[in-house]
């Protein structure tokens, strides 16, 4: 038989989609075209949480492979393919499970908070997991006199400690290479020169204490989505990884919105195209599984972080 001919590789994705049952679940970051052909976008978490209450048996994850991972952990039923195994993550590769049992033999009676940004296998060692969004939430919950250790993210682990003005918290000094390239000294700059503007940063951003003085909000890339909606500002300073800016134009066409820089692109993020996720599609590739014990484990510090942010 010959090959079907699509109009475009758009056209190709939905009939393979239908072929395989599956959906297409794109993280914030991803590049714009991506965005465009996915069911859903949104943050690490958030599209975890969208894959369960979704009934395709197949999901093509285009994002980095710990995010594919909590979608494993949550969803052990259905089958999560990522298009490329090269996208990883500078951030999650600077915390290992062994080191975390290190600090835990250490202090016995500590209690490991871990950034969903982290391996399954460091969040199977995890007592919690928290997002930037409920991060402060999470550590202000656990009773004041257990020691706590924060991974992997250091400079989010700062802005907890100081709002929370906890003493006895030992902070992972893991960043992420995307978000120390903001500069504290450029924002300041733009701010300047775009006097209606807000500046939105992540707390992952390496200038965030810096920078705090004059940031309007600070906020996960989802929170970002969400406040640019409802503000009334007409022009935005976003400082996060640049692939955010394209839903916050296409949902707000009438808003400018200006990146930090324009180097804040996550090379990891950009392994994905639209030409893999064909060929994840076509040949079922490369599916992403949790094994059970780890699985099990990793899931405990998700659902604490689920009920205390509920
Ligand atoms: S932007 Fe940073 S934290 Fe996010 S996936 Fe890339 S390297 Fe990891």
């Amino acid at each position: 038989m010959p090959a079907q001919v699509y109009n475009s590789i758009e056209e190709e994705i939905k009939a393979l989609k239908r072929k395989r049952g599956a959906v297409i679940l794109a993280h914030n970051y991803q590049v714009g075209e991506i965005q465009d052909i996915a069911d859903f976008t949104g943050d690490s978490l958030g599209l975890a949480q969208e894959a369960q209450k979704m009934n395709a048996p197949v999901i093509v994850f285009s994002g980095v492979l710990f995010m594919a991972e909590t979608v494993s952990i949550l969803c052990p039923d259905k089958t999560v393919l990522v298009p490329d195994l090269e996208a990883g993550c500078s951030l999650a590769a600077m915390i290992r499970p062994e080191d975390v049992r290190k600090w835990k033999a250490e202090h016995p009676k500590g209690i490991v908070v871990a950034y969903v940004n982290t391996t399954a296998e460091v969040k199977a060692e995890a007592d919690y997991c928290c997002t930037s969004s409920n991060a402060v939430k999470v550590v202000s919950a656990i009773p004041e006199d257990r020691e706590i250790l924060f991974v992997p993210d250091f400079y989010l682990g700062s802005f907890v400690q100081m709002k929370t003005g906890r003493k006895n918290i030992t902070i992972w000094k893991g960043y992420c290479h995307v978000h120390v390239m903001i500069k504290s000294e450029r924002l300041a700059q733009l701010k300047k020169e775009h006097s209606q503007a807000e500046l939105l940063m992540h707390p992952e951003c390496g200038c965030l204490t810096k920078s705090m003085e004059f940031a309007d909000q600070i906020l996960s890339t989802e929170g970002m989505v969400k406040y640019v909606r409802q503000s009334k500002a007409p022009e935005f300073i976003v400082a996060t990884e640049t692939g955010i800016l394209h839903k916050m134009q296409k949902e707000n066409p009438g808003k400018n919105f200006i990146p930090a820089t324009n180097q804040a692109v996550c090379n990891y993020m950009k392994q994905n195209t639209l030409e893999k996720i064909v060929l994840s599609l076509e040949r079922m590739q490369y599916e992403i599984k949790v094994p059970e014990p780890i699985r099990k484990q990793a899931l405990v510090p998700i659902q604490r972080m689920l009920e205390i942010s509920q």
